[in-house]
């Protein structure tokens, strides 16, 4: 009996149906022993984030040199939310700089004005690092760099931009670290310039600024195929191979996998994101730690194909958006248009409740309302869109499940009160803009036992005061309804 909690059949996304073939990694492992021997890392989840760390931890030098690293996942590589996401790497604008400041109390992450301009400054480098990687390994994950248009519809939306601007240059010109930093973002305040370059015409300003896309699916896959080839580390990964719990004796760690057996190791490293809580059943019924800290909740896609209008050298989106009140959307290089719904559009346009989001593991369903309203976006939304013909329009919608942290910032690094139990969870719908960062700097913390890498916003650490103040004063669910996903 597994404490999984999701059923083992769920919706199918645009990724995960167009990575099938034998590069791909689905059931790799299934049916493989796991090792007798006591392995020196196992990470649990095969996200990108666990993927990715399998990555580091094999590199030349890393910490997993000349050692044994192993990664359980529950169903397949990429099953989770990163195989479902809108494979936008988007590095969050001086629209995010309010609520990074604002108190932890209304809702906002409770940050100084230097801890948030780094979280800014880290996502700017996570899609560097993003490029970085895949260039350099030659990753054929349909990368595509570029500008991201932040839509304003309302006349609050552009005031409230505003005035985020005004908060952040201003907080740049007092910052020590980051007084030269040019802001990488541009305010286009001319509504007309606005509507012709975004193609709305619902559109009343817009801020452009850096953005990555990607395959997720393929990145996570092509990941840990780099971590499977490594000449220095001996890696494996068990996909259906679901973690029921871990207990420490004596310096190593039972990690008991049910009826696939179970594996001991040095050190174990949670990468199970919106699942994290299932593996503290006695925290979470007492409110307490990691479990209490990460909460899942559920988020909706779609893949639409564009008619002529919006297809070729002429039509095709160029840039990727964030709409007011509407969805985030990437064009992919052959497919279409992948368009998400923002919690905050899914509650103040009724698609669902609060109950259909939040506390949510079911990435089985997808719910009729986020269905029709992201079949019925873009031909309302996109000037000159035009007629779709038989087989254009949306053509496969799907749900999936992440993990918001109290705060919306993840958890990294070591886990406290527990030697040898480290993690990288609760990425919000943010995790691409964010992940590859951590995961670089979990594997340099883990080779250096601990100590901070300064690289990473020192607010993305796991720390009892941390966790305890989270608990007692951010309010949990209803913040996570204003923040933006993608
Ligand atoms: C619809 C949707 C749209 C999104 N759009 C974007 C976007 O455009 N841009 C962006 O930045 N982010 C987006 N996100 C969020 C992003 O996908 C996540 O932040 C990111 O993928 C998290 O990666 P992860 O590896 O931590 O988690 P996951 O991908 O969820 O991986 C966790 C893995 O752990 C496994 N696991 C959990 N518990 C266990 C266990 N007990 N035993 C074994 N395995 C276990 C799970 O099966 C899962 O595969 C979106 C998410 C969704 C659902």
């Amino acid at each position: 009996m597994s404490s999984f909690p999701q059923s083992w059949t769920s919706t199918v996304s645009h990724w995960q149906a167009t990575n099938r073939g034998a590069s791909s990694l689905w059931n790799h492992g299934r049916e493989d022993p796991l090792p007798s021997e006591v392995v020196d890392y196992v990470i649990i989840g095969g996200g990108i984030t666990g993927t990715s760390l399998a990555y580091q931890l094999t590199r030349p030098g890393a910490a997993g040199h000349g050692k044994r690293v192993v990664l359980l996942e529950a169903k397949d590589v990429a099953s989770g939310a990163t195989g479902r996401n809108g494979g936008h790497i988007a590095p969050a604008s001086w629209t995010s700089f309010p609520t990074l400041v604002s108190p932890l109390e209304e809702g906002g992450a409770g940050l100084t004005e230097e801890d948030a301009l780094h979280v800014l400054a880290n996502e700017a480098d996570t899609l560097q690092l993003a490029e970085e990687i895949i260039t350099s390994e030659n990753l054929d994950v349909d990368f595509w760099k570029g500008f991201k248009f932040e839509v304003q519809t309302t006349p609050e939306g552009v005031e409230k931009s505003r005035q985020a601007y005004e908060a952040y240059v201003t907080a740049l010109r007092a910052s020590k670290a980051y007084r030269n930093r040019v802001p990488e973002w541009q305010l286009v305040g001319d509504t007309e310039e606005a509507k012709k370059i975004s193609r709305m015409s619902s559109a009343l300003a817009l801020n452009k600024g850096p953005a990555g896309s990607c395959h997720p699916h393929r990145l996570a896959t092509a990941l840990a195929r780099l971590a499977l080839a490594s000449a220095t580390s001996t890696f494996s990964l068990f996909s259906w191979t679901p973690v029921n719990s871990f207990a420490e004796h004596d310096g190593v760690w039972e990690v008991d996998c049910g009826g696939r057996g179970s594996v001991r190791a040095r050190d174990v490293i949670l990468c199970s994101n919106g699942h994290t809580r299932t593996l503290f059943p006695e925290d979470w019924e007492r409110g307490v730690g990691i479990a209490a800290h990460v909460t899942p909740f559920r988020g909706h896609a779609s893949l639409v194909v564009p008619p002529p209008s919006y297809s070729g050298e002429s039509g095709t989106l160029r840039h990727t958006y964030a709409v007011e009140q509407g969805p985030y959307l990437m064009f992919t290089p052959h497919s279409g248009i992948v368009l998400g719904v923002y919690n905050a559009t899914a509650l103040s346009q009724g698609l669902g409740t609060k109950a259909d989001i939040f506390d949510v593991v079911d990435d089985s369903v997808v719910l009729p309302k986020f269905k029709k309203w992201l079949e019925g976006y873009c031909p309302k939304a996109f000037d000159g869109w035009g007629e779709e013909a038989p087989g254009e329009a949306p053509v496969r919608t799907w749900s999936g499940i992440m993990g918001s942290s109290r705060e919306h910032l993840p958890l990294v690094g070591p886990v406290p009160g527990r030697p040898g139990l480290w993690a990288a969870v609760g990425f919000h719908g943010h995790g691409m803009a964010r992940i590859l960062t951590c995961t670089r700097s979990l594997a340099t913390q883990i080779h250096n036992q601990g100590s901070w890498d300064a690289r990473l916003p020192r607010c993305f650490a796991i720390t009892e005061e941390r966790l305890h103040r989270a608990r007692t004063v951010a309010p949990q669910l209803v913040a996570a309804q204003e923040r933006p996903t993608g």
